[in-house]
């Protein structure tokens, strides 16, 4: 599948249209960003490990019955998608306190929450992706009480799945983010799930294997990324 034109260049990928109106490419590229874009830098390697690692976690969340965008490897550093009608929200769901729960709530990090903390999040840099709840989605028009609710189910769905597929690599998974657009009237699983969008920590140690190593300073960003998809299996480069 050819590359026709750009359609988006976001903080960590780049979206191609492709000569099937109904499939894209996305480019992982090795630009990294947080706090809002506000932070940057490039990690080398970083979109081949991205790449790799998302197409082997979409592969276990399809065998697992939940409908993913995701086609296929292109290349090291892209795959090819269905082409998605996204909603502008985050999914984010909690099986441990880090991150903006503990500075919202004033509640302490490394505590287990049973059952889980399911969030919504409006996807939006300017306004810092503010928490949103069902109220404002449904004033809005954001996403109908139904696609919520079918967001909702998935993303736990992918919490069973994917808690497992971690703990049995000695990986945490602490938290996550995805997001979900609209195919041919079915609510997809979209974008990517990589250290980039969730928390991993060593279940042995609690060291961080993701993202927080850049947010914080803590140096061996994609080393760590590599030692996930090391432990999952993933073959790299
Ligand atoms: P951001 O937009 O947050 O800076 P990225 O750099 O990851 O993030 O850009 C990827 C963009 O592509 C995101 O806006 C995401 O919502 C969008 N996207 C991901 N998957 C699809 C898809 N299957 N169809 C259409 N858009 C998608
Ligand atoms: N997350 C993300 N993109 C965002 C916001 C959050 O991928 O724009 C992920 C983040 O990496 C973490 C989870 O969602 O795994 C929950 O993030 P949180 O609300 O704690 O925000 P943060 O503290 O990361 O700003």
């Amino acid at each position: 599948m050819q590359i026709e034109q750009e359609l988006y260049s976001g903080k960590a990928k780049t979206v191609y249209t492709t000569a099937d109106p109904d499939r894209l490419i996305l480019r992982f590229r090795d630009d990294t960003s947080a706090f809002d874009g506000e932070k940057t830098a490039q990690l080398a390697r970083k979109g081949m490990v991205n790449n790799k690692t998302n197409a082997f976690i979409m592969e276990q969340l399809e065998k697992a019955g939940i409908p993913t965008h995701f086609e296929r490897v292109l290349s090291n550093n892209e795959s090819l998608v269905k082409r998605l009608d996204m909603i502008p929200l985050e999914c984010v769901v909690r099986n441990i306190t880090a991150g903006s729960i503990c500075r919202r709530l004033g509640v302490p990090e490394n505590q287990d929450l049973d059952p889980p903390v399911f969030e919504f999040f409006l996807k939006n840099d300017e306004l810092h992706d503010p928490l949103v709840n069902e109220y404002h989605i449904r004033a809005f028009g954001w996403a109908s009480d139904e696609e919520m609710a079918t967001m909702k189910r998935l993303t736990f769905e992918v919490n069973d799945v994917l808690k497992q597929l971690f703990m049995d690599a000695g990986i945490l998974l602490v938290d996550y983010k995805l997001e979900f657009g609209r195919y041919h009237g079915q609510i997809v699983l979209g974008d990517e799930f990589t250290a980039d969008g969730c928390r991993l920590w060593d279940a042995a140690t609690r060291k961080k294997l993701d993202k927080d190593r850049f947010r914080q300073d803590m140096g061996d960003v994609v080393e760590a990324y590599e030692e996930v998809a090391e432990r999952l299996g993933v073959e790299l480069d």
